[in-house]
């Protein structure tokens, strides 16, 4: 059997672990990247081990060095700080190089001219799938425009001992004389990572899940390069899907990091909605401190089942982050939100003093970052304007949206503006109109903070001021066709 012995649970490996995340920088970054990303960084921080990043960049075509940037900045944006590296493949092709060429010398592999088409004629009416070994014994020469194969033992099973699967077990014969190199040279992946992973000394891969399929090719690998040392401990960890429990994709989905990010998602919120993906502490607690996470992840805890990424429960996470910041953090945490080019005011209307006076209630009701603006819009953007929906829901087509607006102007003119004072004051309106409260601040609430929903309206009336109040009723009273 093509296995050496490997350590059953994570922590019983012998030495502090070394563990590495290998995205290949194709795209961007994906959530699963992400998730894969800190399991492997918590399992290095609770034993003490390292960490390592390695830029899997061999696909020349695919590759572009802006995506590693993506990739290394969601990694420092979440705090997933890596110990060594980056390393780029693509700068250790001379390694990929050398074992291909052991593997050829020592008969474990051999040269192969076959086109694409020639092995799809051979193989189309094979009743096994893959290549067919028709190079096995011509002994050609390795030179450039021949792939390198593998030379699959035709018998025996190759067994992958996985923390989170249990033993996977492969028939040698089920598994194809597979490439190492390509024909123009380039090596492939499944060297380049058995390669890599030795040469760095990693005893665990954590990876998605997609990746066991091609592993017994890598324990053979292994086999065949490392000289008696032992085998990487696998974990598989499972597949994210959507609430149809399709694999998440980029063109369905929304996946990519930097897209939380820029909505205003806090990385803390994020890692830990993340670190639940296929893993929860013994006791089922769901809000956890980095620490905490640290201390209690376990590959062995982590499920096989396919992991439900739901934007919701993450927005409630981040939602429960938001609240848990100081008044002053959340403030500084919402600056950057504030300030950027795409807010709906001219940067100087916006006013520091107002915002931090309102940033409790902003705080209470914000899901993410990105909806502060929207929910302070009403006191920084001119001319004001009443959202158009709204408008026509709340005070155009209520009837009595006239009375109560004159109402409010009433007794807006000479009430004091406190909340307190303001509540008064529109429970009267609401009382002269024969209205619940809510329903009568609906109007009220349109004309002068321009949407249906938002803060509390005797706070934000506050802010506003009173003649900034006044002059927007009036303005909407005059809207009012027929008023
Ligand atoms: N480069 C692979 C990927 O981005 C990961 C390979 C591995 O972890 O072994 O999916």
């Amino acid at each position: 059997m093509a296995t050496l012995p490997a350590p059953m649970s994570d922590s019983s490996a012998p030495i502090s672990p070394r563990v590495r995340f290998a995205p290949s920088p194709t795209g961007y970054f994906h959530v699963g990247g992400a998730r894969t990303a800190l399991f492997n960084w918590l399992l290095a921080r609770r034993l003490g081990g390292r960490f390592v990043l390695r830029i899997e960049d061999t696909d020349r075509e695919r590759s572009d060095p802006a995506w590693t940037e993506g990739i290394l900045s969601a990694l420092t944006w979440l705090g997933v700080a890596w110990d060594e590296g980056p390393f780029f493949q693509s700068e250790r092709r001379h390694l990929y190089d050398a074992a291909a060429a052991r593997l050829f010398a020592e008969g474990r592999a051999y040269a192969c001219d076959c086109s694409p088409e020639t092995v799809k004629a051979r193989t189309d009416q094979r009743a096994v799938p893959g290549y067919d070994g028709f190079c096995r014994g011509r002994a050609l020469p390795f030179e450039r425009g021949r792939a390198l194969r593998y030379r699959v033992p035709d018998e025996g099973t190759t067994v992958v001992h996985d923390l989170v699967r249990g033993d996977v077990e492969f028939q040698n014969a089920t598994i194809e004389d597979f490439v190492l190199v390509k024909s123009n040279g380039d090596p492939l992946f499944v060297l380049a990572v058995v390669v890599d992973d030795l040469d760095m000394a990693i005893t665990h891969v954590i990876r998605a899940e997609e990746h066991l399929p091609t592993t017994p090719k890598a324990v053979l690998l292994w086999d065949a390069l490392a000289d008696g040392h032992p085998l990487p401990a696998f974990a598989h960890v499972p597949v994210l899907v959507n609430e149809r429990r399709q694999k998440l994709s980029k063109r369905r989905d929304r996946v990519a990091v930097e897209d939380y990010r820029a909505l205003g998602y806090l990385p803390e919120a994020m890692v830990n909605y993340l670190a639940l993906l296929g893993w929860s502490p013994a006791d089922g607690r769901e809000v956890l401190s980095r620490q905490e996470m640290i201390d209690e992840f376990r590959l062995e805890d982590v499920l096989r089942s396919p992991a439900f990424f739901d934007e919701r429960r993450l927005l409630h996470f981040n939602g429960l982050y938001l609240r848990a910041l100081s008044v002053d953090e959340f403030i500084e945490r919402a600056r950057p939100f504030l300030e950027s080019d795409q807010v709906p005011w001219r940067p100087e209307h916006f006013d520091t003093a107002v915002f931090s006076a309102l940033a409790p209630l902003v705080q209470e009701r914000a899901g993410t970052l990105g909806e502060v603006p929207g929910l302070v819009e009403f006191l920084f953007a001119e001319p004001f304007e009443p959202d158009p929906d709204a408008f026509a829901k709340a005070i155009a087509s209520d009837p009595e949206a006239g009375r109560i607006l004159e109402a409010a102007i009433a007794i807006l003119e000479s009430v004091e503006f406190s909340p307190a004072a303001l509540r008064r004051a529109i429970e009267e309106v609401a009382e002269q109109a024969g209205r619940k409260l809510g329903k009568a601040q609906a109007p009220i609430r349109v004309a002068t903070m321009g949407r249906s929903t938002g803060l509390p309206l005797f706070e934000s009336l506050e802010a506003l001021g009173r003649e900034r109040t006044l002059e927007r009723l009036n303005a909407a009273l005059g809207r009012i066709p027929g008023a």
